[in-house]
């Protein structure tokens, strides 16, 4: 049997990079409060709050004086001020292309365009990010959502949550750019998301089943999960390699390995050595 791993696959540049600045607060201080959980997969948040981690929800229960961490998807400058209130030191995990993000949306405002974001209005990036506005920016999901735009002399500006699907954004660009004098369009999407789906998107044709790691609550995972049975691949969702299904495996030749962008590298590499399987090839096609 060949094992076959998505390329890429796991963990992207922004939570990665948020991870490490976590664990190293972790070793410097002994305990540090998230804002939020960071990273969507229970077996890592259980390892962080092992070494000290405490998640909380609201900026006020860090304790004076304490060590806040802000996950990668950012927040608004209100709560940056309130735990500058309190705690002693913050350690920003905000992902680079989430805080470019931000920054156009101010860029935006402050040259008077009125800003839309595309994005889903319940998601803590967007929350984020229009929070730098005050709450001012237009959140839509789709070019649907645009609405009659009364005053046709408007100046728009435009840009997405960084993982915004290209053609999703795409068409709110093309619509706008017929309802108003003036659009100016920022792409924010982050390709991360994109190039992992892509990649098991590939590797659902190439394999007799695939084996996708990552949390039930991880909704990239869960699209991964789509694809790969979209494409017709047997697939098996785990959290972790001790909920491997031997008699799953049975009778294919080669099998699958991709794990969502918030599945960290340990459980991708336990779950490899699990399999016992000599060789690990690359999906092709990449
Ligand atoms: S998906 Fe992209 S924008 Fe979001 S955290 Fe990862 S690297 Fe950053």
């Amino acid at each position: 049997m060949e094992l076959r791993l998505a390329d890429p696959t796991g963990l992207c540049f922004g939570v990665r990079r948020a991870i490490e600045s976590l664990e190293a607060a972790l070793e410097e201080h002994g305990t540090v409060y998230a804002l939020g959980s960071p990273i969507h997969n229970p077996q890592e948040v259980a390892r962080l709050v092992a070494m000290g981690l405490i998640v909380i929800d609201d900026p006020d229960d860090v304790p004076e004086g304490a060590v806040a961490f802000v996950r990668a998807h950012g927040v608004g400058p209100g709560v940056i001020e309130k735990l500058k209130d309190k705690a002693g030191v913050i350690v920003d995990g905000t992902c680079p292309f989430v805080q470019r993000a931000q920054e156009r949306a101010r860029d935006l405002e402050a040259e008077g365009y009125r800003v839309f974001l595309v994005g889903d209005k319940d998601h803590p990036e967007v929350q984020g990010i229009t929070a730098h506005l005050g709450g001012k920016a237009t959140v839509i999901g789709s070019a649907d959502e645009i609405g009659d735009i009364d005053d046709g002399g408007l100046k728009a500006g435009v840009l997405s949550q960084t993982t915004q699907k290209a053609e999703v954004f795409s068409g709110v660009v093309a619509d706008l750019a017929l309802k108003v004098s003036e659009l100016k369009v920022f792409n924010t999407i982050c390709n991360a998301t994109a190039e992992r789906q892509n990649a098991v998107r590939r590797l659902a044709r190439q394999v007799d089943g695939i084996i996708v790691i990552g949390g039930k609550n991880s909704a990239n995972t869960r699209k991964l999960v789509e694809i790969t049975r979209s494409q017709g691949a047997p697939t098996l969702w785990i959290e972790k390699s001790e909920e491997l299904d031997w008699r799953w495996l049975e009778g294919k030749l080669q099998i699958g390995v991709a794990a969502g962008a918030s599945t960290p590298d340990w459980l991708i590499k336990k779950l490899i050595t699990t399999l016992a399987i000599p060789q690990v090839a690359k999906g092709e096609g990449n």
